[in-house]
């Protein structure tokens, strides 16, 4: 069905100008239907005037059988083109005088008279003993035929008929002033539909442009700005609070993914993901990334002296250590058991001994308060200044680990930094 095809704005169009047409049509049909009947009552009274007038005054002819006086009386007739034919007959029902129409066709007058003539007779109890009158109907005449009474009897009666022209002319101008009327209105409704529809279709297409732009940008800490105090209004809070909820809900997610969960420190994955996007930006601006690698040294031991518990919190109270001695834009993670990495971006050799030395010196002079022990640790490091000359991050982390394994040989608790991109 074409209608389901249409947009929502062309539906509300639809709708409106066919409501408003449907509303039109029955009011016309009925207004016409109204007019039409009392249209139609006036001007059969309008003969019964006519009749009544003349019946009075062809009432001396008929009483005296004056035909040329009664002949004369009904030619009066000859100025209202819409009378077909007049006639009068006597108490008897014999024809005394009749006008027949010259404006009307001869076949058109001859096949009323016919009518009326049997109708005279049908109804003759009617009209003489009763007196009483008679209305006649066709498609294209009316008639009346009216006892003319003289001191109480009936001495004769007087037809008068008319065609509905008059009428018929009435009824068309009317019905082409009411269709027109009709015309004018549904194009004004269909002009100020723009205006009627805003109330449904702003509402409608704000929301559309806030899911395609949530789509194409995927942020959803967009909201529909849109004040509605109706159902609109509902919707939109619905929506900018599931929004709202989306927005929580991917937080938590991208720190669950990305946050080592005992101590807190970004995860290896993040770490990862934070040295790609840094060489990257090191390779385009010509720049360089330097990388630390911390062990914490003979950690096992503390394990087994300690238990693991104890290990865990050494790992956490180490993790704070680091984040405090490193600087605040620097990324720090724990990529391993009992491993960290520092990332910092443009920091040279000696910025980068500095900085893992410092780390170093207060993780060696910390005592960790573990229920009723002070537990002791100290840890090794090995960096790396890198100029990166490809977008592989794996030399960087290997000549680092490199660094940390010689920490490591020369009796740990040490840092040893490698490459040098600025000295
Ligand atoms: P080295 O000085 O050569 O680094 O010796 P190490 O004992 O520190 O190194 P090794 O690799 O032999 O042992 C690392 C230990 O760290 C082994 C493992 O049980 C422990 N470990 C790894 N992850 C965790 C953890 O999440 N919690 C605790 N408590 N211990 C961990
Ligand atoms: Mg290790
Ligand atoms: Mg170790």
């Amino acid at each position: 069905m074409i209608f389901q095809h249409l947009s929502i704005r062309y539906k509300l169009l639809v709708l409106l100008v066919s409501s408003v047409a449907l509303a039109l049509f029955i009011s016309s049909c009925l207004v016409i239907a109204y007019t039409q009947k009392t249209q139609y009552t006036h001007s059969l009274n309008d003969i019964e005037q006519y009749t009544n007038v003349m019946s009075t005054n062809i009432q001396a002819s008929v009483l005296f059988r004056d035909e040329i006086s009664a002949k004369k009386i009904l030619s009066s007739f000859e100025n209202n083109s819409h009378i077909m034919s007049a006639w009068v007959v006597d108490e008897e029902g014999k024809p005394l005088s009749r006008f027949n129409s010259q404006v009307h066709t001869a076949k058109e007058v001859d096949t009323l008279n016919i009518e009326l003539e049997s109708l005279l007779i049908s109804q003759k109890e009617n009209l003489f003993e009763k007196q009483q009158s008679y209305h006649y109907t066709n498609e294209h005449a009316m008639a009346i035929l009216q006892p003319i009474v003289y001191e109480g009897s009936t001495i004769g009666v007087l037809v008068i008929a008319s065609d509905t022209a008059q009428f018929e002319m009435m009824m068309y101008d009317f019905i082409t002033i009411q269709f027109s009327i009709s015309l004018v209105t549904l194009g004004v409704i269909f002009l100020l539909s723009w205006w009627f529809q805003k109330p449904f279709i702003t509402p409608v297409i704000s929301l559309i442009e806030t899911f395609q732009n949530i789509a194409k940008t995927k942020n959803y800490s967009t909201s529909v700005a849109l004040k509605q105090h109706d159902e609109f209004g509902t919707l939109y809070e619905h929506f900018n609070s599931m929004l709202v909820e989306i927005k929580e809900r991917d937080e938590r997610l991208l720190h669950l993914a990305s946050t080592d969960s005992l101590t807190g420190l970004s995860n290896r994955h993040y770490a990862m993901e934070m040295m790609h996007t840094l060489v990257a930006k090191a390779l385009r601006h010509q720049g360089f990334i330097s990388v630390i690698m911390l062990d914490i040294d003979h950690f096992k031991n503390i394990n087994d002296t300690y238990g693991h518990m104890a290990g865990d919190e050494v790992l956490r109270v180490i993790a704070k250590l680091i984040i405090e001695c490193a600087r605040e834009y620097d990324v720090v993670a724990r990529v391993g058991g009992e491993e960290f990495l520092i990332v910092c971006e443009g920091c040279d050799d000696q910025s980068l001994f500095v900085i893992a030395e410092r780390i170093r010196s207060t993780i060696e002079a910390k005592e960790i308060r573990y229920e009723t022990s002070l537990i002791h640790v100290t840890i090794s490091a090995g960096g790396y200044v890198h100029i990166p000359t490809s977008h592989n991050i794996e030399p960087l982390l290997k000549i680092a680990d490199d660094a940390l394994y010689e920490a490591k040989m020369q009796g740990r608790n040490c840092v040893v930094i490698k490459g040098s991109a600025c000295a």
